[in-house]
């Protein structure tokens, strides 16, 4: 799966090319899904974009905010996600993690909400380069997956985002994606005590230079692309390539 992570950028404009650019020249292969997540004011906007060049593209939301029974002035829950044609959930990106201060048990409830209303979460994990440098990444992302209720492992998409490779234009080696993402599948597999596939998917400062390596291994079940996603056609590219 190829997933376009916008983040906090773009407008009605942009978007209309970029999809114009995007649906003219993708090869949808069904096996390799591709996810639209635009800012979620554009949420909308995309769907009937991608409804007029009927081209399955899926779209995703980059966030979904802590549903309880208290009112959240500003708030969007999974029911509108739904509401609005979302099949797929950003939840627990290392930003939403530093700036909103997402705990474990905000995660939790986010992934359960997501699931009860059918929308596929895509759960971030990731070290910061500081925990990297002290040995801690394994420690770290073992304790970012525990916010994964045991009944719901198979329902994730883990996508793996080094804090340290998030738009800085320093992708972690291949090396290094082989032996988190293998470690991620079997932690996850232990936990729930079962054979069955986890998906995972890496994000860090990938580009047109270093896609096909990163998508060549076995271990890489798809892309996360944040800033090399709002070109169209190096998302195009990267796509019908990989
Ligand atoms: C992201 O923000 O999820 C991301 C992967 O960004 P970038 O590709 O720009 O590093």
């Amino acid at each position: 799966m190829i997933i376009a992570n916008w983040k906090m950028n773009g407008s009605k404009d942009l978007i209309k090319q970029w999809m114009d650019f995007v649906s003219q020249n993708i090869e949808i292969n069904p096996s390799k899904t591709c996810i639209f997540c635009p800012p979620t004011c554009y949420i909308d906007f995309s769907r009937n974009l991608i409804k007029q060049c009927s081209k399955d593209i899926k779209l995703g939301s980059q966030q979904l905010d802590f549903e309880s029974s208290l009112p959240l002035t500003g708030g969007t829950n999974s029911k509108m996600l739904e509401d609005l044609g979302c099949d797929f959930v950003i939840i627990g990106h290392s930003e939403q993690r530093i700036y909103l201060n997402e705990s474990n048990k905000i995660l939790s409830n986010k992934l359960i909400k997501a699931i009860d209303m059918n929308l596929k979460p895509i759960f971030c994990v990731g070290e910061s380069l500081q925990q990297k440098k002290a040995s801690k990444t394994k420690d770290i992302l073992t304790d970012q997956l525990s916010a994964i209720p045991s009944n719901l492992v198979n329902e994730c998409i883990i996508a793996y985002e080094p804090v340290w490779a998030i738009g800085t234009g320093e992708n972690a080696e291949i090396s290094y994606i082989k032996e988190i993402h293998s470690f991620i599948k079997e932690s996850l597999k232990n936990k729930i005590n079962s054979a069955n596939y986890i998906s995972v998917v890496y994000g860090g400062s990938v580009n047109l230079e270093n896609y096909k390596e990163i998508y060549s291994s076995n271990k890489v079940d798809g892309l996360l692309i944040g800033g090399a996603s709002l070109d169209s056609d190096t998302f195009t590219k990267i796509y019908n390539m990989s």
